[in-house]
């Protein structure tokens, strides 16, 4: 009877009845958070005990640790979160859980139930605290004690909104939130599955979290025995000193490394990282990565993970780190994010824009200082940076601006040069490509003989990265080795035509609009060659990358012949018996141009055994 006088029964206000159900609609598509929320305040509850402790106005006592514990009891269906934190008072527990709390959670669903369904993401993130719980029980429990001294409490709340507050015989400080786990949250009293969550959310909270799980006393008995073992002192699931709270000049590479294992859990080397530690005003921190590329597309699907004072968010939030940086890996923090964040504020917040900004200039500031300072170093990781160079660039036209410098070019010959360097001292801005080392071998080795370096593309993204270049440079023009005859390939001297070769070779070729032109070729046994015109091959190139244009054929391009050889002399003079060496030199241009077809291949090899038996 004398409990009974001092149980307080409530009803969370009239507009509860409609609270919970909106909780639970609202929240549907990421249930997992309820166990952030409720851990993170458990978390909070701590810190606060500690900055009181700091201050003077608590004492702790020596021997006593901080600590978190999550405690799943499946036969009994409850999940309970223990902290000795800074606890609650009878006051404080009405005030911060039925009043203040509620009313964010109204002001929460009044502010963004008009915005459509697409928030979900978002919204679901950072969660109603508390009452997220309600989204996986039917009824919670909480019992505190405050650090107070005053006499512990217990408040038990229905799903229905319906409470009761009476005071406990609670001894120790803290708090215990007793979820009553519901059909709704069956999965959560799965000891894997809730493990799963607790490790996704909160591996980095700075409070040390205990996992147990209650069996059946006989079970535990039985399972020592067969083990035959001291059981081992347990670890918290947590690191409460992530490393990128750190100062990096205290962290060794070895805890980059392990840290991205860790984390990643991907035991290839990262390349190289970035620890970002923003001052006032941004006051963010954060450790990107650059993971090593096996192939040109798994890198595409970074994981770059974003923290709130060390609880986990969410992975890859656009809003915030811009998307090519999504490429990457890595744990940014940002302690000045509210917490009720919807996507719509994110993107029009001019702290996130300020965010974002300064995680692409500390990227591009490594670049620089990688390729200013390690050269060597920086050429060897080229080829696993350049599409995320060329991305970020294609994507981001401030990110180009600030690394141009330092992007490189891969040299046929193995070297790396820069486009500046590339183009020093010539008049002629022209840069010489190849994108298949063996199938242009012939205009390569002609172009080589005369000192001129060709650049190696092979990657999908470099036609557009070019293009985006010729557009920034408007001087410079890239040129692939076949798609024109470079100057330091002709010689002067009269240039000799003939109609009638023209004729011959559009019949040979069976196209009569070849393009045919003649030049004098300084490599005089060299009869013809093939160009291909740079604008259109690229265009057809870009079509056929975003699946247009099906399987067009590229088009064999421009004859060029070659006024200085001989055998182009002589068959001017030649009349019809010309035509096998016509088509001989057809056909030995083109192959000299691109791979020929199976029936060019069988005529060709015909034709050729025929003339072997004539010359022989
Ligand atoms: P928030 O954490 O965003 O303030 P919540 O709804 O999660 O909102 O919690 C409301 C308040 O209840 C907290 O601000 C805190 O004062 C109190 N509270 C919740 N959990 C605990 C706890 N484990 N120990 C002490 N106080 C708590």
């Amino acid at each position: 009877m004398e409990q009974e006088k001092n149980v307080k029964k409530g009803g969370i206000s009239v507009e509860t009845e409609h609270i919970f159900p909106i909780i639970k609609k609202w929240l549907y598509s990421d249930k997992d958070i309820f166990l952030r929320e409720i851990v993170s305040n458990a978390c909070d509850a701590v810190t606060k005990l500690r900055r009181l402790a700091s201050l003077g106005h608590f004492e702790k006592k020596d021997e006593e640790k901080y600590r978190i514990d999550v405690t799943l009891d499946s036969d009994e269906r409850t999940i309970t979160v223990s902290d000795n934190g800074i606890g609650m008072n009878a006051d404080e527990l009405d005030k911060y859980l039925c009043s203040i709390a509620l009313s964010g959670a109204l002001d929460f669903i009044n502010k963004y139930e008009g915005e459509n369904s697409e928030n979900n993401g978002i919204i679901g993130h950072f969660g109603l605290g508390f009452y997220s719980s309600f989204m996986v029980s039917d009824k919670v429990t909480v019992e505190s004690k405050s650090y107070d001294g005053s006499g512990a409490v217990r408040w038990t709340c229905l799903d229905s909104g319906e409470y009761t507050l009476e005071q406990s015989n609670r001894q120790t400080r803290g708090t215990d939130v007793i979820m009553h786990i519901s059909e709704d949250g069956e999965e959560y009293l799965n000891e894997g599955r809730l493990r799963e969550i607790l490790e996704k959310y909160c591996s980095f909270m700075p409070v040390e979290i205990f996992f147990n799980v209650v069996k059946a006393d006989d079970e535990t008995l039985k399972k020592n025995n067969d083990e035959k073992k001291e059981p081992e002192e347990p670890k918290p699931v947590n690191d409460i000193n992530p490393l990128w709270m750190r100062n990096p000049s205290d962290c060794s590479d070895e805890d980059y490394r392990a840290f991205y294992r860790k984390v990643f859990r991907d035991y290839r080397e990262p390349l190289f990282w970035i620890h970002i530690n923003a001052d006032y005003p941004l006051n963010f921190k954060g450790i990107l990565y650059f993971p090593k590329i096996d192939n040109e597309y798994e890198s595409l699907e970074g994981q770059v993970k974003l923290f709130y004072n060390q609880v986990f968010v969410a992975d890859n939030i656009k809003e915030v780190i811009p998307e090519f940086l999504l490429m990457l890996r890595g744990v940014i923090d940002c302690p000045e994010l509210p917490l009720n964040v919807s996507r719509s504020y994110l993107q029009n917040s001019g702290y996130v824009a300020k965010i974002s900004k300064h995680i692409v200039k500390k990227v591009a500031d490594k670049l620089n200082s990688l390729f200013t300072n390690e050269r060597e170093n920086f050429e060897k990781l080229w080829r696993d940076l350049k599409i995320f160079v060329e991305y970020g660039s294609l994507r981001e036209a401030k990110f180009y601006d600030r690394i141009k410098e330092s992007v490189v070019y891969e040299l046929c010959d193995g070297k790396y040069k820069t486009l500046g360097e590339y183009l020093d001292g010539k008049d002629d801005k022209t840069v010489y490509y190849c994108n298949d080392k063996s199938e242009q071998a012939n205009y390569i080795s002609m172009l080589e003989a005369q000192g001129i370096e060709i650049i190696f593309l092979d990657r999908n993204l470099d036609n557009q990265f070019i293009s985006m270049v010729e557009r920034e440079n408007k001087d410079v023009k890239f040129l692939r080795v076949d798609a024109a005859v470079s100057d330091a390939l002709k010689e002067d001297g009269e240039k000799f035509s003939s109609d009638g070769l023209v004729e011959l070779f559009r019949k040979v070729s069976g196209n009569d609009k070849l393009e045919v032109t003649f030049e004098n070729l300084k490599d005089k046994a060299l009869p013809a060659l093939l160009t291909v015109s740079e604008e259109e091959r690229r265009f057809g190139e870009m079509m056929k990358m975003y699946g247009m244009g099906g399987d067009i054929k590229q088009p064999d391009g421009k004859l060029v012949l070659n006024s200085s050889c001989g055998v182009i002399r002589r068959l001017a003079d030649s009349g019809d018996d010309g035509t096998p060496v016509a088509r001989q030199i057809w056909s030995l241009a083109v192959m000299a141009q691109r791979k020929l077809t199976a029936d060019e291949l069988k005529e060709f090899l015909s034709r050729s055994y025929g003339m072997l038996d004539k010359l022989f």
